[in-house]
C-alpha cells in the first residue's frame, strides 16, 4: 500500500495527541465503549502490523506502557487498573482500514470480563459515571497530552 493514502483513520490520527515513533491517541468515539476507551494508531496510512515501520514498531509498546501509566494515575472517583489491549483487524468506519489498536479501561470496580463489555455499555442502568460526555474526554484527553509530552 502506498504512502501517501489518507484514509479517516489518517484524519482521526491526524486531530489525535501526537506521541513518539509517529502514534496518535485518540478518545475511541463510537456507539459503544465509555469514558477512557482509546485508540493509538500511526500518523501515516498503515494498514497491518507488518506494514509498520522499523521505528513504529518499536515505539509501539513504549507509548502503550506509558499511556499504561498515565491512566492508572488518572484522578477519578475509580481507578483504572489495566486495560485490554485489542486489535481487530476490522473497521466499522475507516475505509480503507487504518491500523489501529483499542486500549480499553479495566476499572477497579467494574467487574465485567471483556466479552461482557461492548454489550453492556449500551444496556440501560450502565452507571452513569463512567459513560462518556465531550466534557469528561476533554478533561481526560488533556490530562493524557500533558502527561504524555513528558519526556520518558
Ligand atoms: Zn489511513
Amino acid at each position: 500500500m502506498p504512502d501517501n493514502i489518507v484514509c479517516q483513520g489518517c484524519m482521526l490520527a491526524k486531530d489525535g495527541i501526537h506521541l513518539p515513533g509517529g502514534w496518535a491517541l485518540n478518545h475511541y468515539e463510537g456507539g459503544e465503549g465509555y469514558l477512557g476507551w482509546l485508540a493509538i494508531a500511526p500518523v501515516a496510512h498503515r494498514m497491518t502490523l507488518a506494514a509498520l515501520s522499523d521505528e513504529e514498531q518499536f515505539t509501539f509498546m513504549s507509548n502503550v506502557v506509558a499511556i499504561e501509566a498515565a491512566m492508572s494515575s488518572y484522578r477519578m472517583d475509580d481507578r483504572i487498573v489495566r486495560f485490554y489491549m485489542c486489535y481487530f483487524a476490522e473497521s466499522l468506519v475507516t475505509h480503507p482500514f487504518h491500523f489501529h489498536v483499542h486500549l480499553i479501561p479495566r476499572y477497579e470496580s467494574l467487574q465485567m470480563k471483556a466479552w461482557d463489555m461492548a454489550k453492556a455499555t449500551k444496556s440501560e442502568g450502565f452507571p452513569e459515571k463512567y459513560q462518556k460526555t465531550p466534557e469528561r474526554i476533554k478533561a481526560l484527553m488533556d490530562y493524557l497530552r500533558e502527561v504524555l509530552k513528558s519526556p520518558r
